[in-house]
């Protein structure tokens, strides 16, 4: 959908191709999404929802306000637990290959029923990693619940429990998802245009630095 007939911050305007989901949507689909979780967990009286950042945040924050407004009305409630890990793979828009996994709390993880949350499957590459890991936190489950699966031709078939939306194989960003650590600020999901990806493009070779941003 055209850029223009959305509210998108004027440091942004020029640097999109599309909206491809407007924040309204996403609000609406993490609504449907986290009623689906709620009823399937429902022999569990705990969880522990585990945000992959940075990527995932806002996502993670829509996902658990629906679910305590939810909770408030069961008979049964569910108690919530969070959990964070910081993920990193990307450098500009293309996966280094390797998974950087940071700051996983294996002790608190020991035993629980897990529902991983985060923004996007491309590759899958960081899912297995991720869930690799995690295995040897002895958890009692692990769901994953990704906000966008991509159709990408580098896919290696992990299909997560819970998808937000389909999306063809383009770059995206906003709605916390990121180019180079720019376009978290944005609201909705969308298309990066080419001239931003040079705007915006670090060199991993010219700058040392760059590395800490892939993320
Ligand atoms: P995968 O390991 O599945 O290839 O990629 C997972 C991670 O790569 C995501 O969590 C996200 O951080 C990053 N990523 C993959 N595709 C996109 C995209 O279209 N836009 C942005 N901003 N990040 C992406
Ligand atoms: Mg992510
Ligand atoms: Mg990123």
């Amino acid at each position: 959908m055209p850029v223009r007939h959305f509210s998108v911050p004027k440091h942004y305007e020029t640097d999109l191709e599309s909206v491809l989901i407007p924040n309204g949507m996403i609000r609406d689909r993490i609504d449907r999404l986290a009623r689906n979780i709620l009823e399937e967990c429902t022999p569990h009286s705990e969880i522990t929802l585990l945000c992959v950042l940075k990527g995932a945040y806002l996502f993670f924050s829509e996902m658990i306000s629906v679910l305590m407004r939810l909770n408030v009305d069961r008979p049964n409630p569910v108690r919530i637990h969070v959990e964070f890990v910081r993920l990193s793979s990307y450098a500009n828009d293309v996966s280094t290959g390797h998974v950087r996994i940071l700051g996983l709390n294996l002790a608190g993880l020991y035993g629980k029923h897990l529902l991983i949350i985060e923004d996007i499957v491309d590759t899958g590459r960081s899912a297995i990693a991720l869930l690799e890991e995690l295995r040897r936190t002895e958890p009692a489950s692990v769901r994953f619940a990704s906000l966008l699966l991509k159709k990408s031709p580098h896919w290696n078939g992990f299909r997560p429990d819970y998808v937000g939306f389909i999306i063809p194989d383009a770059f995206l960003v906003g709605y916390a998802l990121d180019y180079n650590e720019h376009f978290r600020d944005l609201d909705h999901l969308c298309i990066l245009n080419d001239e931003a990806k040079a705007k915006y493009q670090v060199s991993l070779t010219s700058n040392p630095m760059a590395a800490l941003l892939m993320s």
